[in-house]
């Protein structure tokens, strides 16, 4: 079982390295050799690894000036190179090496016609299987035939040489094959994707197990928790109810304390004033009886004249009621 999860994962690796080659290195001069002669694309030709140039770079190093022929590299091909070999040009062994783009070359390889990429591969395969005993039966067959720029949109959909993912993919299957191919493999496979299901299952169920007794762990936790704040809670008020408390009882001392000076003030004003008022009752006293002595002395002189204007009053009034009569 665990042999045949291998051998899909090596198929996956496969077909991913297959279309990841074909965005990036050079393409396969027998390939394009397919509908072109070889003095034809001659000119097209990667002067590192010999192949027909995918994404062209020219070489314009004023050293190879005097050269005839064209000096064009694949864009990864000389990446790589250059990687490798410390910056030293793949033509002769030179510093700073200079390229470009050239649109025209690309533009040149862009339009040769080509068949399908899948379809050539498959070929070659069951010519090599087969030793030229001619098509097998039921294989199924791309008939593509193109413009190379316009290959990648039919790689990624209308190639009826597709691959496809195996149903169980999300279970862990890596297979790929064709389409009419599957049938076969979901047959062929019934107990390792029985097994993928189940281990899938397994490892669910124990997820939610570990999951589930985290859960009650936080939950303790939080119990635990919540009676800690309660305590502190308690202990609070009961710090808030003392220190309430005596200040309470301060203030009744101070007030107590306040009450005892006012009464006291109040006594002192009142002994204050009877003093006081004794000291004015003397005085008064002494004042009256010199008063006293001193209007005996003037009594006999003003007696006359009091005696005069008293009279002079009476008459007055009786002829103010005679007149009103
Ligand atoms: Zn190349
Ligand atoms: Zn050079
Ligand atoms: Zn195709
Ligand atoms: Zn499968």
């Amino acid at each position: 079982m665990k042999q045949t999860t291998e051998e899909n994962s090596k198929d996956e690796a496969k077909t991913e390295a297959t279309l990841l080659s074909f965005e990036q290195s050079c393409f396969n001069k027998d390939w394009i050799l397919r509908f072109y002669s070889q003095e034809y694309i001659q000119h097209f030709i990667c002067l590192i690894c010999k192949q027909v140039t995918n994404n062209p770079m020219e070489m314009e190093c004023p050293q190879h000036e005097a050269m005839d022929e064209t000096l064009i590299a694949g864009e990864n091909c000389l990446k790589l190179f250059l990687k490798n070999h410390n910056n030293s040009c793949p033509i002769q062994p030179h510093d700073n090496c200079q390229y470009s783009k050239s649109n025209v070359a690309r533009r040149q390889i862009g339009d040769l016609t080509v068949m399908c990429i899948r379809q050539f591969d498959q070929e070659l395969k069951t010519s090599n299987e087969t030793e030229g005993e001619g098509e097998t039966p039921g294989v199924i067959k791309c008939e593509f035939k193109g413009k190379l720029k316009d290959l990648n949109t039919h790689l990624m959909s209308e190639c009826s040489l597709n691959l496809i993912h195996c149903w169980f993919k999300p279970f862990g299957c890596n297979h790929m094959c064709l389409n009419q191919n599957l049938k076969d493999h979901l047959i062929a496979n019934m107990k390792l994707h029985f097994d993928l299901v189940t281990q899938l299952l397994q490892s669910m169920k124990q997820e939610i197990q570990l999951k589930d007794s985290l859960v009650k762990q936080m939950e303790r936790d939080s119990q635990q928790e919540l009676l800690k704040y309660r305590a502190d809670i308690e202990m609070i008020k009961k710090e808030f109810n003392d220190k309430e408390k005596k200040i309470l009882s301060n203030h009744e001392k101070i007030v107590k304390s306040l009450e005892e000076k006012n009464s006291k003030l109040i006594q002192d004003y009142e002994q204050l004033i009877q003093t006081l008022n004794h000291q004015y009752d003397e005085e008064k006293r002494e004042t009256n009886e010199k008063e006293i002595n001193q209007s005996h002395t003037l009594l006999s002189s003003t007696f006359a004249f009091d005696l005069f204007r008293s009279s002079s009053n009476l008459l007055k009034t009786f002829t103010e009621h005679t007149m009103v009569n």
